[in-house]
């Protein structure tokens, strides 16, 4: 398919629909060009009609076996691949990120897709337990009593900007609802509408390949003020999927909050991911840390939620060496092109603020200037002592782009406090010995009750996608901590529990029957088994 066959129209189902009043162009951030079609933004009459679809899929969507849905998905992946050079080279345009970059996130597109394939076909997600009557326990019987997870309804997902394949149309977010038995509902994205279309067609062609009932997939163009807060309002949806800023992942919890039924929205937001840099660490290895420190904090200009914008160490040689260097790397680090107009100024505003906060140095910043035209930002290094953190809660705030704090402490009582002083973040890492770990091991604590995952000796950016990963964390880094958005815990999202007491035999779903056909683990009479 070349990118010239782009219609620039909304999917209600799998018919192409255009009533909607306004359009828009995409951008390319790297030129400032803007890209053929326009692409029109849906009415709301066009919403209404996709989530009617949505419910009616989803009473047939949820009887289907999981061999149906798997199927479902694996051709999904088929047939992304199968948009070939097209794809790549749209979102290349759109994003102005590197077409490697976009190579290996479509694999990883591809991959998670699979990846919930192969889960539900095994089927033990669902978290089956048993437990069997005893009619002669005195004083009152026991009831038959079985539980397993089932499908919400329609769920609305909210692409994010800065993984255009892996976390927007067929995403993490799409691959785990419809995993588990729910249509979905994009909300594309405006900075890589084409990019969303093509992916919205391969989920379509995907959808009739496999017999899926209409209404499995709708995608749909406009503003998220406008379409997303009536999405997501709407009596049909039943879950809301986004990642994107604080205000905006906010916004929509609040709605879906203060509807007469309210839904669930895991949103991903917001997280600083500190890394706290131990004194034998120091000692063994600072000019690597550096190293590792600029590549985290520059990779992707820096548009990754992990992105590492603190970092943390005690007053000594070593720290002002591990300083140093990264003042050399952060100057020489040229200026790269972000995502969209929006995300450049959010970054420049982000930066131009915490650079004026007393107390707080711009230590260094890319010696080559940034070209607006070209979407660009300077990678910067900000410098303070942790004191100044303690003070002024502004500077926990994240700055999306390629710049860190760096906090200086003079003590470990002081270290400990700014570790205290952390909101929720997605992730805490501690680069240390295992002697560091044995004298800071107070600081490990105080990390566990503020993040979803803790690092030894890494760096946060690279998030692994499998079934033990936690992407997630306390406020504001998610709306639900006890959620990932990566891994296959992923689809638990996007599903409710469902107890069934006193059922006969056959009128059970087969994960719950003795006879155990699916072959699953479950947990019978308090026993794990198959
Ligand atoms: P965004 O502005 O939050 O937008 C994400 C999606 O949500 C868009 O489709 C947007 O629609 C919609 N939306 C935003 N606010 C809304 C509201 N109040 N009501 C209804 N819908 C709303 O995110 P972005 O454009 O990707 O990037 C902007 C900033 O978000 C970045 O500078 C960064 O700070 C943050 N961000 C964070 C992460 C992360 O992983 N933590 C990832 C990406 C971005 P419209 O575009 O039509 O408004």
């Amino acid at each position: 398919m070349s990118t010239t066959a782009l219609h620039g129209k909304s999917f209600i189902g799998k018919e192409p629909s255009a009533e909607g009043r306004r359009s828009f162009l995409a951008t390319n951030p790297a030129t400032g060009a803007t890209l053929e079609p326009h692409f029109r933004e849906a009415s709301l009459g066009e919403a209404n009609r996709a989530l009617s679809l949505a419910e009616r899929a989803f009473t047939e969507l949820r009887c289907r076996p999981p061999a149906e849905r798997a199927a479902f998905l694996d051709r999904i992946a088929d047939e992304i691949l199968e948009l070939g050079d097209a794809l790549i080279e749209r979102a290349v345009e759109e994003t102005g990120l590197p077409s490697a970059r976009i190579q290996g996130e479509r694999a990883r597109t591809v991959g998670q897709l699979r990846m919930f394939a192969n889960l539900i076909r095994e089927g033990s997600w669902v978290d089956a337990r048993i437990d069997h009557a005893a009619p002669e326990r005195k004083p009152a019987p026991k009831p038959d009593v079985r539980r397993m997870l089932v499908s919400i309804g329609p769920v609305i997902v909210f692409g994010a900007s800065n993984f255009p394949l892996a976390f927007s149309v067929a995403g993490g977010d799409t691959a785990s609802a419809l995993a588990a038995g729910n249509p979905v509902i994009v909300k594309a994205h405006r900075a890589h509408p084409g990019t969303g279309e093509l992916v919205a067609r391969a989920i379509l062609q995907a959808a009739e390949k496999t017999d899926m009932p209409d209404g499995v997939f709708s995608f749909l163009h406009g503003a998220g003020s406008e379409l997303g807060a009536h999405l997501v309002r709407h009596p049909a949806a039943k879950a809301v999927a986004f990642t994107g800023s604080l205000s905006g992942g906010r916004a929509l919890f609040d709605m879906a909050a203060s509807r007469p039924e309210p839904i669930p929205v895991d949103a991903e937001m917001s997280s600083v991911n500190p890394v706290f840099v131990l004194p034998g660490a120091l000692k063994a290895r600072a000019d690597e840390l550096a190293a590792g420190l600029h590549q985290s904090v520059t990779l992707g200009v820096g548009q990754f939620c992990t992105n590492p914008g603190l970092l943390v160490g005690l007053k000594s040689d070593e720290w002002s060496l591990l300083t140093t260097r990264l003042k050399d790397l952060i100057s020489s680090t040229s200026p790269g092109t972000m995502l969209h107009v929006g995300i450049r100024e959010g970054y420049e505003a982000g930066t131009r603020n915490l650079a004026s906060v007393s107390g707080v140095s711009v230590a260094a910043r890319s010696s080559l200037a940034a070209d607006a035209a070209r979407t660009q930002a300077q990678a910067m290094l900000f410098t303070a002592e942790a004191s100044t953190f303690l003070e002024k809660r502004e500077l926990s705030e994240e700055i999306f782009g390629p710049s860190t704090l760096l906090l200086t402490c003079g003590s470990r009582a002081e270290l400990e406090s700014i570790a205290r002083n952390l909101h929720g973040h997605l992730t805490a890492t501690v680069q240390g010995t295992a002697q560091d770990l044995l004298e800071y091991a107070e600081l490990v604590r105080i990390l566990e009750t503020k993040v979803g995952r803790l690092l030894f000796n890494g760096y946060p950016t690279g998030v692994e996608v499998c079934p033990s990963m936690h992407h997630g964390g306390p406020y504001p880094a998610t709306s639900y901590s006890h959620f990932t958005s990566v891994g296959t815990a992923a689809i638990l999202r996007f599903t409710r529990p469902l107890c069934y007491q006193g059922f006969p035999e056959e009128a059970l779903p087969p994960e719950l029957r003795d006879s155990n056909e699916r072959g699953i683990w479950r947990l019978v009479d308090g026993q794990f088994g198959r």
